[in-house]
């Protein structure tokens, strides 16, 4: 995983002078990169590129391993450096619902056993389905409750921190992992690992908020049935 994809260590950085490191028509690479490019159940950043005062939209990525080619509204001149530049309250509320589904997904796994069948960010909410082990499991399922227990782990301030390690070495952390590895693609050898700091550590390449703190607490959550033992569970950020 590379240090050019800055978005990976720095989250909140949504400011960045940088260079092309290649350029052809109105698609490029940059020599580093705070624009996440999409993936993960995390729509692409909303960006624009200034070169020479003159501002360009990003219009789609495209991502190969540590390589992320943008398409722009118009073309770049290769020898004049840039400014990324993402939009903030877009970022910080996108960093916001990914965590929080770190913890939905966390808080489910460890009081009823739930496996994360999907998830997905949108501009106003976000959601997750959580497939229960057994449907006895599943009856067991208190809304309320299960809330409250997600809200609770907002208010203890954890810290959210990444670290990336070698495939090879994920057997000694395995135990604290909750994707399964083995879905990883085999071609993947390096592996980013989010870590809710007492709670929870998931192999993840999104973006975050540094500390639960930073999560709103004005939210509306719903949980809905979607067939047998699994729930599609909906949380949204109120502004
Ligand atoms: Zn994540």
């Amino acid at each position: 995983m590379s240090e050019k994809l800055i978005y990976l260590q720095q989250s909140d950085l949504t400011e960045l002078e940088t260079k092309i490191k290649k350029v052809e028509g109105n698609v490029v690479e940059f020599e580093k990169t705070i624009i996440y490019p999409g993936g993960g159940g995390q729509p692409m950043d909303i960006a624009h590129i200034i070169q020479n005062s003159k501002e360009f939209t990003v219009l789609d990525a495209q991502q190969k391993d540590d390589t992320i080619i943008y398409t722009l509204d118009d073309e770049l001149n290769s020898k004049q450096p840039v400014r990324q530049l993402v939009n903030k309250t877009d970022r910080e509320q996108k960093c916001q619902y990914h965590t929080l589904l770190h913890l939905i997904a966390a808080v489910a796994g460890s009081e009823y056993e739930c496996r994360v069948s999907s998830s997905e960010i949108f501009d106003d909410h976000a959601r997750i389905e959580l497939l229960f082990p057994t449907n006895t499991k599943k009856s067991a399922f208190d809304q309320h409750t299960f809330w409250d227990a997600v809200l609770t782990t907002l208010s203890n301030n954890h810290s959210v921190t990444t670290k990336v390690i070698n495939r090879k070495n994920i057997k000694d952390e395995s135990s604290k992992v909750r994707t399964v590895v083995s879905l990883i693609p085999k071609e993947i050898s390096k592996i980013r690992l989010v870590t809710i700091d007492n709670l929870d550590t998931e192999a993840c390449a999104g973006t975050h908020v540094s500390n639960t703190n930073k999560i709103s607490k004005n939210l509306i959550f719903t949980a809905k049935s979607k067939g047998s033992k699994k729930i599609r569970a909906k949380v949204e950020i109120i502004s």
